[in-house]
C-alpha cells in the first residue's frame, strides 16, 4: 500500500525522459529516507524513486541500485570503499578552501563528517555554477577512486574526492545546511562523503530496496497496461526478485535480463551461475547433542565433520562444453581443462591464495563432470601424519600473489556439498540427492581433495562417538544436517536451523564464539605502556547500521600479538567515535583511543550478563537500557575473513542470552545472515 503513495506526482520535474538520473534526484530520497524510521516510509520512497528511474532513465537502474546499496561492484570484483577520514578531511579542505583546522574542528563538535563536508560547501562563495552530477558519473567518478592503487595512490584519491566534491551542490551552493531542521538535507556532497566512507547510515537496508526494486518493476510494467498491481502481484514481485538474487546475487546480471524479459520471464533467464558466487548457508549453534536430537525429533539427518579451515566455495566451467564462466572472477585460473574461481565466505576471490587448488581441480573429477560449483572447507594439510593440521597454520598462508615455489603449507579441500553441476542448479534438491551427486561426481585423492567425513545416525551414543573422533582428529565438532525434504535444500545466505553445528566447546560454555568489531582501546599498565592492553569490542545491529559496543577485552594477547595490534590500529586512529558507534556515555566508560569499524576478531566467554556500561541488543532484551556482555572475554584470533558489518549481530546476541538464560525455548525461523 505504502509504495502506491504519491504515485501520480513527479517530484523531479527537471529529470527529462532518456537524461541521465540527477545525483541531486537520488540525494532528495536519501534525505526523505533519512528523515523517518518507518520501514514501510523507507520502501515507499526507494519504489517511487526507482519507478522514476524505469520511467525515464532504466539505463541507469544498475548505478542508481549499486548506489542505494552502499557498493560499487558485486562483492567478487573486490572493490572497496570506506576511505580514512584523513583523506576526505584532506579533500573536503582543499575543494572548498576551508583550512583543515576548520574542517577537523567541525568534525569535534558535528562528528559526521557528511554533514561536515555539506556546511564546508554550503559556505563557499560560488564563482561559478558546477555541471550538476549525475548517479552515473557519481558512480564512475567513485570507482575509478576506489581502484586507484600504487605509488601516490593517496594523492590521487584526494583529487578524485576533491573533483567530486568541487561539482555537488550545484543547484544549491551557498544554501545554509540546518542540521537540527533536517539532518543536513539533501546535499550531495553529505551523500557523497558518507558513500566514500562505507557508511550511507540512512537505515536504509539491502533488503529493502530489493523489496523496492520488485515493486518498481511491477508497477511499471503493469502501467504501460494502464493497471496498478494488487497487494498480491507485489508480493509475487517480491519473491521471484528475492529467490533470484539469492541463487543469482549479482545485479550486474540480474538488472539487464530483468530489463530485457521482465519480471515474469526472469527466473527463466536468471539462475545460478557458475562464477557468481551465492552467499554461503550458515549454522545455528546447538549446546548439547540432545538438543540436537529435540530440534530434528522425527527426521532424518547426518552428522559431519566440522572442519577448521577456511570456507571455499569452488566454481569451475569445463572447455568442452557449451557453458561459460558467467563474470569470470579477475583471478580466474585457466588450466587446459577449463576455467575455475575459488570464492571466500564473502564471496571475496581467493584463487590467487590457492593456485595450488586450481591446478589440482581437473584431476579430483570423474569423467562427464564438465561444470559444477561445490561448498568446500580448506584445511592445512600435515603430508607426513596424513592429518588435518589448526586453523593457525593456514592462516601462515599469504592471501594474494601466492607463487607455486614459496608454498610451505600445503591444503585439503573437504567438500561438504554441490549446488550445481552439469547445467543445473542442485540448489532445491534435498541434501540426501546432492551428497549423491557429489560422491558421484568426484574422486577423493589423499591429502588433496576429500569428502567430508560423515554418519547418518540419530543415536545419541553414536553422536557422541563421532563427536569425540572428529574432535581427536583435529576438527571443531560436528555440524548436524538435515537430509530429505524441502527444510534439507540449501539456503543461500541463511543461518538456517536445518543446519546445527555442535562444538567440542560448546558443551561447556556459552555455545559460540562471537566475532566482534574493535572499536577502541585502551593504553597498558606496567610493560605494555607503549602498547594497547585492552580494547573495545562490539557487535553489529543491520537493523540500524549501528555498531553496539558489547565488553573490553585484555585477555588472549601474546606480548607479540600486541605488539602487532598496536601497530595495525595506530594506523586507524580517529578522534571522536563514530555517530553510529552505541556505547555508555559515563566518562570512566570512554577507551583512551577510538578506530574506524574495520578489524574483526574472533572471542569466546564464559557467559553473558547485562550490564548498563555496553549496549549490545539493548533494545532487544528486556534490560531497562542495559545491553548484553561477555563475563571474561579471550581473544582468539583476527577473522580476516570477515569484514565489519559481518560481525556477530545484536540479534544473534540476544538469541544467545535468551538461550543462556532459559528465557525462552523458541527455536526461531532460519534467519538471514547477509541482510
Ligand atoms: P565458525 O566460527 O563456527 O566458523 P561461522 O559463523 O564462520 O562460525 P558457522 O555457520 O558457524 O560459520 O559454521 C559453519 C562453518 O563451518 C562454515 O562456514 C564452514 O566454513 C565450516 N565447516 C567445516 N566443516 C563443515 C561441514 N561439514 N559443513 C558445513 N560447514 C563446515
Amino acid at each position: 500500500k505504502g509504495a502506491s503513495k504519491g504515485a501520480t506526482k513527479d517530484p523531479y520535474p527537471d529529470w527529462k525522459p532518456g537524461e541521465p538520473v540527477p545525483y541531486a534526484a537520488l540525494c532528495t530520497t536519501f534525505s526523505k529516507i533519512e528523515m523517518t524510521t518507518k520501514r514501510l516510509e523507507i520502501l515507499a520512497h526507494c519504489s517511487l524513486f526507482l519507478r522514476q528511474v524505469l520511467r525515464l532513465t532504466p539505463q541507469d537502474l544498475l548505478p542508481t541500485i549499486l548506489l542505494m546499496i552502499n557498493k560499487l561492484a558485486a562483492d567478487y570484483a573486490g572493490i572497496e570503499l570506506g576511505i580514512g577520514e584523513s583523506l576526505i578531511m584532506k579533500a573536503i579542505s582543499e575543494s572548498t578552501g576551508r583550512s583543515l583546522q576548520h574542517i577537523k574542528s567541525d568534525q569535534n563538535e558535528i562528528g559526521d563528517l557528511g554533514l561536515v563536508a555539506a556546511k564546508s560547501r554550503s559556505k563557499q562563495p560560488t564563482m561559478f555554477k558546477p555541471k550538476a552530477l549525475t548517479v552515473a558519473g557519481v558512480h564512475k567518478g567513485l570507482l575509478a577512486i576506489a581502484t586507484i592503487e600504487g605509488q601516490g595512490a593517496q594523492g590521487r584519491k584526494v583529487d578524485g574526492i576533491k573533483k567530486l566534491l568541487s561539482a555537488a551542490d550545484a543547484h544549491n551552493a551557498g544554501k545554509a545546511v540546518d542540521i537540527e531542521k533536517d539532518k543536513g538535507g539533501p546535499s550531495e556532497a553529505k551523500y557523497i562523503v558518507r558513500t566514500l566512507e562505507g557508511k550511507l547510515r540512512l537505515g536504509l537496508a539491502e533488503r529493502t530496496v530489493v523489496v523496492a526494486l520488485a515493486q518498481a518493476m511491477k508497477f511499471h510494467e503493469m502501467s504501460q497496461d494502464d493497471k496498478i498491481p494488487s497487494t498480491t502481484d507485489l508480493a509475487q514481485a517480491e519473491a521471484t526478485l528475492k529467490s533470484v538474487y539469492s541463487e543469482l546475487p549479482s545485479y550486474e546480471v540480474i538488472i539487464p535480463a530483468m530489463l530485457e524479459h521482465g519480471l515474469g520471464k526472469l527466473k527463466d533467464n536468471c539462475q545460478l551461475q557458475p562464477g557468481v558466487p551465492l552467499k554461503p548457508m550458515l549454522a545455528k549453534p546447538t549446546k548439547s547433542i540432545t538438543e540436537v536430537l529435540d530440534r530434528f525429533e522425527g527426521k532424518d539427518f547426518t552428522c559431519e565433520y566440522k572442519y577448521d579451515g577456511e570456507r571455499a566455495q569452488i566454481h569451475f566451467v569445463a572447455h568442452d562444453t557449451s557453458l561459460e564462466m558467467a563474470t569470470a572472477a579477475p583471478a580466474a585460473g585457466k588450466s587446459d581443462k577449463g576455467v575455475a574461481n575459488i570464492f571466500s565466505r564473502n564471496s571475496e576471490d581467493l584463487s590467487k591464495k590457492y593456485p595450488d587448488i586450481l591446478a589440482k581441480l581437473p584431476t579430483w573429477v570423474k569423467e562427464g563432470t564438465k561444470s559444477f560449483v561445490l561448498d568446500c572447507e580448506t584445511v592445512a594439510w600435515d603430508i607426513k601424519e596424513k592429518a588435518v593440521l589448526p586453523f593457525q597454520q593456514l592462516q601462515t598462508r599469504k592471501r594474494k600473489d601466492v607463487k607455486a615455489e614459496d608454498i610451505t603449507v600445503k591444503v585439503c579441500v573437504f567438500a561438504f556439498d554441490i549446488l550445481y553441476l552439469n547445467g543445473e542448479a542442485l540448489v532445491n534438491k534435498s541434501f540426501r540427492e546432492r551428497r549423491e551427486h557429489l560422491l558421484g561426481a568426484f574422486k577423493a585423492v589423499e591429502g588433496e581433495f576429500a569428502f567430508a567425513k560423515y554418519s547418518n545416525t540419530n543415536e545419541l551414543d553414536e553422536i557422541q562417538i563421532l563427536l569425540e573422533d572428529s574432535v581427536k582428529s583435529g576438527c571443531e565438532g560436528l555440524m548436524v544436517k538435515m537430509l530429505d525434504g524441502p527444510e534439507s535444500s540449501y539456503e543461500p545466505s541463511k543461518r538456517s536451523q536445518n543446519w546445527l553445528k555442535v562444538k567440542k566447546d560448546y558443551l561447556a560454555g556459552v555455545g559460540d564464539s562471537l566475532d566482534l568489531v574493535v572499536l577502541g582501546a585502551y593504553y597498558g599498565k606496567g610493560k605494555r605502556t607503549s602498547w594497547y592492553g585492552a580494547f573495545l569490542l562490539a557487535c553489529y545491529n543491520p537493523g540500524t547500521e549501528k555498531y553496539e559496543t558489547v565488553c573490553n577485552i585484555g585477555t588472549g594477547f601474546s606480548e607479540a600479538v600486541l605488539e602487532t595490534l598496536h601497530k595495525q590500529l595506530s594506523e586507524i586512529v580517529i578522534d571522536r567515535p563514530k555517530p553510529f558507534y552505541t556505547h555508555s556515555s559515563g566518562n570512566k566508560d570512554q577507551p583512551d583511543v577510538w578506530f574506524e569499524p574495520r578489524y574483526v576478531w574472533e572471542v569466546k566467554t564464559a557467559d553473558l550478563t547485562l550490564s548498563p556500561r555496553y549496549k549490545a541488543a539493548a533494545d532487544e532484551v528486556a534490560g531497562g537500557g542495559k545491553g548484553v556482555s561477555l563475563r571474561f572475554p579471550r581473544f582468539i584470533k583476527e577473522r580476516e575473513d570477515k569484514k565489519p558489518d559481518m560481525a556477530s549481530t545484536s540479534r544473534m546476541i540476544a538469541e544467545m542470552y535468551s538461550r543462556q538464560e532459559s528465557v525462552s525455548k523458541n527455536k526461531g525461523p532460519s534467519v538471514d545472515d547477509d541482510f
